[in-house]
């Protein structure tokens, strides 16, 4: 179905580079894909989240679930998770928690990570086209940023002035 939008949001996460070259703009966005895993509670549980620094994996114990997320390849847009990569993780997991011999894994999944050059958002309207805001390019922290990003989306749509600076998280700044 076509239709007429009067604004134009791009928040496609890492497909955002191939969405915007159809209005050619150049936005160097790379997928950076991470995994995770979870399972059912193991009998010795975490008593909190934990980041296993030398391994870079998050173990989220919650409820009756324990999940491992971690791994980040840059340039992949495929989000069928490697079953070597989740064994890997699962087994740097063993080195720091006793954990069932065998695991009930619930889930598995790989995510697209929109990382961009200096690690830094895009926010702010296109150089190009007056009535299209970016929002996208959070990386690791999309789900932490979102609702600052959201705020000054919604200030710019408004015509207000925003909350913070958007010209370091500027297009224009590559
Ligand atoms: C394993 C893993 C763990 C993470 N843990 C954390 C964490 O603990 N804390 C944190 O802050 N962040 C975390 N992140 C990062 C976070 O998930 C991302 O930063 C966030 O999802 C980016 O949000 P987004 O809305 O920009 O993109 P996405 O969540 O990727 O959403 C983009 C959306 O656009 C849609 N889309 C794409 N192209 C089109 C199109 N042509 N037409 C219509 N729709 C389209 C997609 O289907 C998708 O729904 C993690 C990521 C991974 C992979």
């Amino acid at each position: 179905m076509a239709f007429e939008a009067e604004h134009v949001i791009l928040a496609a996460g890492a497909l955002s580079s191939p969405v915007a070259h159809d209005l050619k703009l150049n936005i160097p966005i790379q997928p950076a894909r991470g995994y995770s895993m979870t399972m059912s509670a193991t009998k010795t549980m975490p008593s909190h989240a934990l980041i296993l620094g030398e391994r870079r994996i998050a173990v989220s114990p919650m409820g009756g679930v324990l999940r491992f997320t971690g791994r980040l390849e840059v340039g992949n847009y495929s989000m069928e998770p490697n079953p070597v990569w989740l064994q890997r993780i699962e087994n740097s997991a063993r080195e720091y928690l006793r954990l069932d011999e065998k695991l009930d894994v619930k889930e598995t999944w790989a995510g697209l990570r929109p990382t961009t050059p200096d690690g830094m958002p895009i926010i702010g309207r296109s150089p190009k086209h007056n009535n299209l805001i970016f929002a996208t390019g959070h990386a690791m922290l999309g789900l932490s940023l979102g609702p600052g990003t959201g705020q000054v989306v919604a200030e710019l749509l408004n015509g207000k002035e925003t909350s913070f600076d958007l010209r370091p998280l500027s297009l224009e700044r590559f």
